[in-house]
């Protein structure tokens, strides 16, 4: 008998995938990821797909009602994976190579389960916290002095621009509250070597100093700075008028991996009262290995740096960190509290969100504290120091060839390198090593990328990743001679 006084029974809530289904289909994920990982040189590395080739096989519109998890697992495999160039793979040497390691995955996962977003201290205490403690165990490892506060952005373009916008702001100009435009102010420059990363000239493009706001200063023999130069530019460009506000040092060039002057480069700093920039993304991992550390010396009197994680840290992509030695300054520049962010907590506590642009702050820490963890400050050493041997091996080889040759120093684990046979002109030899970048990639068995040095087309191996060991550099480099034997027949 029914009570006439109860309430009529509420329709259950359209709600989330069901826990149990949930379980069964996050089992066969897994699965089918640690398979994934233990095989993953068996794909091709290069997606032998031709643009549009995916989209192709996707319907235009999103589905009216829902589909079972098995047929979008289907689809993940059998469309998606065939369209994926494999970062996780050992052949694979483009760019920086890099490497989404076991206990950082496993970080992936429980940071996407507790979809925590840290943009106040109270709304994730726990991320707050562990971002501070796991990045002050970083700052260690790498030697830089206590005093260096960090934070994770998504990349290191972010983290440029944020301390690009740190040194705009330290410079007095009230550009925070009164813009740019409209108003009597000088044109502003950031110094930087000609191979810097474009991030720094996006960085310019983004705070309103414009493309001509980078000025880029001359290198040397092995493409460092030259630190008279960059003197001199800011001596002309202040009798000009124009404003100095920063300077950025890159150690690990992407380009050559070359490490500018950086103790030189801060004494100009000091004299001049400009903000220091270290781009750090991908060298500054090499200061994990102790005999390396040397690579940031001039670093620890930098206002501000980068290094990347997600690069050469083996933490899955993206991890990013910025360190300043003047945090004060980027929270002074960014830090804006509406009503509804308010907490009482306030001033007593990190608050992620004042130290950046974004307001959203995910739980990217779990993923390097996993990581440092597991491999220890020996085991990321080891790794690291591995992959400086392996690509010096590999630049050896290239030394002791008739016709090849290695165009910059190896200071880490990037070599870069041509074929350049007797006869050619310099354009034909661009153009033959073009070809043969192409043809390497299209057998999917290893994977290079190229830059420019002094205007002539470089090859470039990057070895960054885990499972890559001698036998997959010795397979690129037998790859690379049939190849050159292979165009110059057919050529
Ligand atoms: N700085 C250097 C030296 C780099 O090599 C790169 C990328 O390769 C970047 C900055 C930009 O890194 P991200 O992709 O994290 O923005």
């Amino acid at each position: 008998m029914t009570d006439s006084t109860d309430p009529t029974p509420l329709p259950a809530p359209p709600g989330d995938m069901p826990p149990e289904e949930f379980r069964r289909h996050a089992h066969a994920v897994v699965d089918w990821m640690a398979d994934y990982l233990a095989h993953a040189g068996e794909y091709p590395v290069l997606a032998q797909v031709q643009p549009g080739d995916v989209a192709a096989r996707l319907p235009a519109s999103a589905p009216a009602e829902g589909e079972p998890v098995d047929d979008i697992l289907r689809d993940f495999r059998d469309v998606i994976v065939p369209g994926m160039t494999h970062w996780n793979h050992p052949d694979f040497f483009a760019y920086f190579a890099i490497t989404a390691a076991g206990p950082g995955i496993l970080g992936e996962m429980l940071s996407a389960a507790l979809n925590n977003n840290a943009m106040l201290w109270r709304s994730g205490p726990a991320p707050t916290e562990l971002e501070e403690r796991t990045l002050d165990w970083l700052r260690q490892l790498m030697g830089l002095p206590a005093g260096f506060h960090g934070t994770i952005q998504d990349t290191a373009s972010i983290s440029t621009l944020i301390a690009i916008a740190a040194a705009r702001d330290a410079a007095g100009l009230g550009v925070r509250e009164e813009g740019m435009s409209g108003r009597d102010l000088p044109r502003l420059r950031v110094y930087a070597s000609e191979e810097v990363h474009s991030s720094i000239d996006k960085a310019g493009i983004t705070l309103g100093l414009g493309r001509s706001g980078t000025r880029k200063i001359p290198t040397d023999a092995e493409f460092r700075m030259d630190p008279a130069a960059l003197e001199a530019a800011i001596e002309e460009d202040r009798a000009a008028g124009i404003r100095p506000l920063a300077v950025v040092a890159s150690v690990g060039t992407t380009s050559t991996s070359s490490i500018d002057p950086v103790p030189a480069i801060a004494d100009t700093c000091e004299r001049h009262g400009l903000w220091l920039h270290v781009d750090a993304a991908y060298g500054g991992s090499a200061a994990l290995v102790p005999e390396m550390r040397h690579v940031l010396d001039g670093a620890e009197r930098a206002d501000s740096l980068v290094v990347n994680p997600h690069k050469w840290m083996f933490v899955p992509i993206d991890c990013s960190v910025l360190f300043s030695r003047r945090p004060d300054v980027i929270r002074r520049a960014f830090s804006l509290v509406p009503e509804y962010l308010w907490t009482p907590e306030g001033e007593t506590v990190t608050n992620l969100m004042d130290y950046g642009p974004a307001l959203g702050k995910r739980f990217r820490s779990l993923k390097l504290w996993m990581t440092l963890r597991y491999f220890g400050a020996e085991g990321m050493a080891a790794r690291i120091r591995e992959h400086v041997r392996l690509a010096r091996g590999f630049a050896e080889w290239v030394r002791a060839e008739p016709g090849w040759e290695v165009m910059a120093p190896v200071p880490f684990s990037l070599v870069v390198f041509r074929h350049a046979p007797r006869g050619m002109t310099d354009e034909e030899t661009d153009a033959h090593n073009e070809r043969v970048m192409a043809a390497v990639n299209a057998t999917g068995r290893s994977y290079l990328s190229h830059t420019r040095v002094r205007g002539r087309l470089a090859l470039r191996l990057a070895v960054g990743n885990l499972r890559t060991t001698e036998e997959h550099v010795r397979a690129a480099w037998t790859l690379l001679r049939e190849t050159v034997a292979n165009v110059r027949a057919t050529a």
